[in-house]
């Protein structure tokens, strides 16, 4: 499954967060024969859905989809020097397919900055040089090869075009995803061969204080700063303590500080969007569960999820929309109403489609 490695310069919460991340029970609570890795962290994507869905089939259990997050540990500065521990960092992030960067908005004297004050911009700075770097070392060895292979191949003469653009971007000091040339758009496809750091979509999480939460000013600021990607703010002591509460006092203590999530819950829902991820629903007596697909997916590939026999045998999918299905309040009533499409092989997935399979074993 797709992952999102978490980086930032020390001391600005990662441990805190990181650790909240891996008590949240969600996966213990709902996938009790999955096997983690202890530098994973799986934290539920909320959907609303499906406790309205649970309602009307009566289910046992609620299945909600998961994202994880990758705790990437090592020093950031210098690490496109390529030494030891710097190595590692720089690998770890390339095995993710997305970065969040942590980033110390709280002031407190007794936690020391490594740069002796707290400043976003330049934290964000800070680890996006590191990346840059690396990310030009790429490039700068790929364009000798490429111009050589461009003469004899043809599909390579856009690659090297592309790689140029991306050395420009950088030597400017922005970020491959600042510009634009993400691993999703026709740019990334040409510069997937070079396994580039900064085509990786980012995202940003505020550590921040109590009363920055709900501090619009300065929320846009940073979100400025970090625009196109999406930034998140939390305390991370606090989502500590969340974590340890049951739900009607975790309601109360976010309430009380003008909140209607907590901040594990915005990182969930926002994250699995940074992966380009999408759901699709199913409900029954047993469970309602949103199943994990990417955005395009067709109906064998989304039947493939929840087993390969349901792709290979597949024959064709029931599938309602969630509105229509509460609307009509049940499978039978939407089928009555002709809001039941069978849908083939070549169906495009839909957020929010409620699906049954049909397949041959
Ligand atoms: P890391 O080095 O980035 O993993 O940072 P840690 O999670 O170890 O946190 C460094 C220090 O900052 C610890 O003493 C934490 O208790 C403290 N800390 C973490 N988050 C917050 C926060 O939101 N507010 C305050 N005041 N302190 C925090």
């Amino acid at each position: 499954s797709l992952t999102i490695g978490i980086v930032g310069l020390p001391n600005v919460g990662k441990s805190t967060l990181f650790n909240a991340l891996t008590k949240n029970d969600v996966l213990a609570a709902n996938y009790p024969f999955a096997t983690i890795e202890p530098n994973v962290g799986v934290v539920g994507v909320p959907d609303p859905r499906l406790a309205v869905l649970a309602k009307i089939f009566d289910s046992q259990k609620i299945l909600p989809a998961t994202v994880d997050f990758v705790d990437i540990a090592g020093i950031v500065r210098g690490a496109s020097e390529g030494e030891g521990l710097g190595n590692k960092f720089l690998a770890n992030i390339r095995e993710s397919d997305a970065i969040c960067q942590v980033i110390r908005a709280f002031k407190d004297e007794n936690v020391v900055h490594v740069d002796g004050k707290v400043s976003p911009k330049d934290d964000i700075e800070t680890i996006n040089t590191e990346l840059i770097l690396a990310d030009l070392q790429s490039v700068e060895k790929a364009v000798p090869r490429l111009t050589k292979e461009s003469r004899l191949q043809k599909e390579k003469v856009a690659v090297l075009a592309a790689v140029e653009e991306a050395q420009k971007i950088l030597e400017a000091g922005t970020t491959l995803f600042a510009a634009g040339i993400s691993a999703g758009t026709e740019k990334g496809r040409l510069l997937h061969e070079l396994h580039l750091l900064t085509t990786k979509p980012f995202l940003y999480v505020f550590n921040v204080d109590e009363d920055e939460l709900v501090d619009e000013d300065f929320k846009n600021e940073q979100r400025a700063l970090v625009a196109p990607a999406e930034a998140i703010f939390l305390n991370a002591k606090i989502e500590s303590e969340l974590i340890e509460l049951d739900d009607d006092e975790a309601l109360e203590l976010l309430q009380s500080m003008g909140q209607d999530e907590p901040g594990l819950a915005t990182l969930g829902r926002v994250g699995f969007a940074t992966l380009g991820l999408q759901t699709y629903l199913t409900a029954g007596p047993k469970e309602t569960r949103a199943w994990t697909i990417k955005k395009g997916a067709t109906a064998p590939e989304a039947a493939g999820v929840i087993h390969t026999d349901f792709q290979k045998g597949f024959i064709k999918a029931e599938v309602i929309s969630f509105a229509d299905l509460v609307e009509a309040g049940s499978v039978t009533e939407s089928r009555a109403k002709g809001k039941a499409r069978m849908e083939g092989k070549d169906y495009v997935m839909q957020d929010g489609d409620v699906v049954e399979f049909r397949f041959n074993v």
